[in-house]
């Protein structure tokens, strides 16, 4: 089943001399469960199209179907409710907020959409991501691998269809980079979420279903990996 479609994606930042087209015409599909990893040199537009895929930015052109809601069709409220339920968006610098304990961070994206979270969903991702202990500390007072473990479960709570990963084990150690990959490909698999990253780390992109290379804001490749 396809879960996410992107049809000739174009972004232009900026205008007149000044301009620059960081996406040119992409597009391409993926099936529900397959996890994608992208891949390219710095600059070719890599983080442009995770935006576009999470609803975070709006494109110059083109379109985003997720579980086929053309996303940029929807106003800005709804593209907000549409993006807490259904996109997970994890990034390199976790992205936590400062004054809020680790559950407070978790539960927000839910709180904000005025659910309540069930306590016993919450548990279970809490032990899997082996958060139990850190609960009520705030970001500050944990390791990177545990403020990008939050960071995951911020994106799971309101188990989403797609969790999109900006470089997520670009600030780690090689220890706490494979934990954290092994999470991601846990929930993949378990959940059968859509999975696409964005990797420098070719140890990385090995284990997806699928490498995208991004060149200059273009598909370069597109290649199965037989995992
Ligand atoms: P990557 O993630 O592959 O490093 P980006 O998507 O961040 O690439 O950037 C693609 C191109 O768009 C680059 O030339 C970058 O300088 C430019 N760019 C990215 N974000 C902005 C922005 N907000 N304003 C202007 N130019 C931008
Ligand atoms: P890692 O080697 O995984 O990066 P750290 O050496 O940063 O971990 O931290 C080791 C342990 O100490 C972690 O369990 C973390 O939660 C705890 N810790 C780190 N910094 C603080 C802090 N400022 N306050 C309280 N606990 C901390």
């Amino acid at each position: 089943m396809e879960m996410l479609k992107v049809e000739n994606l174009s972004k232009v930042y900026g205008k007149g001399d000044t301009a620059v087209k960081a996406l040119d015409d992409v597009s391409f599909s993926v099936t529900k469960g397959q996890f994608v990893a992208i891949i390219g040199p710095s600059g070719s537009g890599k983080s442009t199209l995770l935006h576009l895929l999470g609803g975070v930015d709006r494109p110059s052109s083109g379109n985003v179907l997720v579980d086929q809601t053309n996303m940029y069709e929807l106003d800005e409220t709804q593209l907000a409710i549409f993006r807490r339920r259904q996109i997970g968006l994890i990034y390199q610098f976790y992205n936590l907020i400062p004054i809020l304990t680790v559950e407070e961070n978790m539960t927000l994206p839910i709180l904000l959409d005025g659910h309540k979270v069930e306590a016993e969903r919450l548990n279970e991702m809490v032990s899997r991501l082996g958060l139990e202990q850190r609960l009520h500390h705030l970001p500050n007072q944990l390791s990177g691998g545990q403020q990008q473990r939050v960071s995951i479960g911020r994106a799971l709570v309101s188990n989403p269809a797609i969790m999109l990963a900006d470089e997520p084990t670009g600030n780690l150690d090689s220890k706490n980079s494979k934990e954290i990959i092994d999470l991601l490909k846990y929930f993949n698999r378990s959940l059968k979420q859509t999975l696409i990253v964005i990797t420098h780390d070719e140890r990385i992109a090995l284990q997806a279903d699928r490498i995208i290379t991004i060149e200059d804001g273009k598909i370069a490749s597109d290649e199965v990996t037989g995992r």
